[in-house]
């Protein structure tokens, strides 16, 4: 599709990537039928396509609401429209800038930003996410697989050529711990060891989704 960035923001590295995701779009909808939140809500505004139109509105210059970031904020990034998408255009890389610049335009409600502020902080301090999910009685977590556990402790014994790193995570293995164990009981079928490395907490998705993208390259 054409674009009319404004020439400042076409001067930045953001401005020009969204720029090219944008002219990739050629607004066919097929990545409508992949998209979770299209299909729940049946609004366009919530599906990918609708999402682009609202970011390119936005860097354009177009009026930015409360409304454009709702829309945004539902999208799961689940990248499923990718998939489905004949011109290869990188949702997920365009919603990331479309969001930090929207967000920059018409921020939060003070309540809402100390509320995501302790979400990243919280989801990404597996001590302090331990501890909540423990003593909160609604959480549900799953508990781990006895036989499982056992495999996966004979599987270590085992010494592979080949090896891999795993990053086990910061609320997974609280949550879902037999998803980490029936990772490395597959690779350890497939003739490949696990490597655990307990000091790499964070990849930083959490704080990057959350509009913490300064936090997350910190991580
Ligand atoms: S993102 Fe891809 S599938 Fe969706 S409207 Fe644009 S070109 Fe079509
Ligand atoms: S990434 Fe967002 S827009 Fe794309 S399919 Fe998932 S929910 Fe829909």
């Amino acid at each position: 599709m054409q674009t009319q960035i404004p020439v400042d923001l076409l001067k930045t590295a953001h401005g020009q990537t969204a720029d090219k995701i944008l002219r990739s779009c050629v607004h066919c909808g097929f990545c409508l039928s992949a998209c979770p939140t299209y299909g729940l809500l049946g609004d366009e505004l919530d599906s990918p396509r609708g999402r682009i139109y609202l970011i390119k509105q936005a860097l354009e210059g177009g009026e930015v609401t409360a409304n454009s970031l709702t829309h945004l904020d539902r999208c799961l990034t689940c990248r499923s429209c990718e998939t489905t998408c004949p011109s290869g255009v990188e949702y997920a890389h365009l919603l990331d800038i479309g969001r930090e610049f929207i967000e920059a335009k018409s921020p939060r409600p003070r309540l809402q930003q100390f509320i995501r502020w302790g979400l990243r902080k919280t989801l990404t301090t597996p001590f302090l996410f331990n501890t909540l999910t423990t003593l909160w009685p609604w959480a549900k977590h799953s508990t781990v697989n006895k036989p499982l556990q056992t495999l996966v402790r004979q599987a270590k014994a085992h010494t592979h050529v080949k090896q891999v790193l795993l990053i086990s995570g910061c609320v997974q293995p609280a949550l879902a711990p037999n998803i980490n164990l029936a990772t490395i009981h597959v690779l350890h079928k497939l003739g490949i060891g696990v490597i655990e490395t307990p000091q790499v907490q964070c990849c930083g998705a959490v704080e990057h989704h959350l509009s913490g993208s300064e936090d997350a390259l910190k991580k």
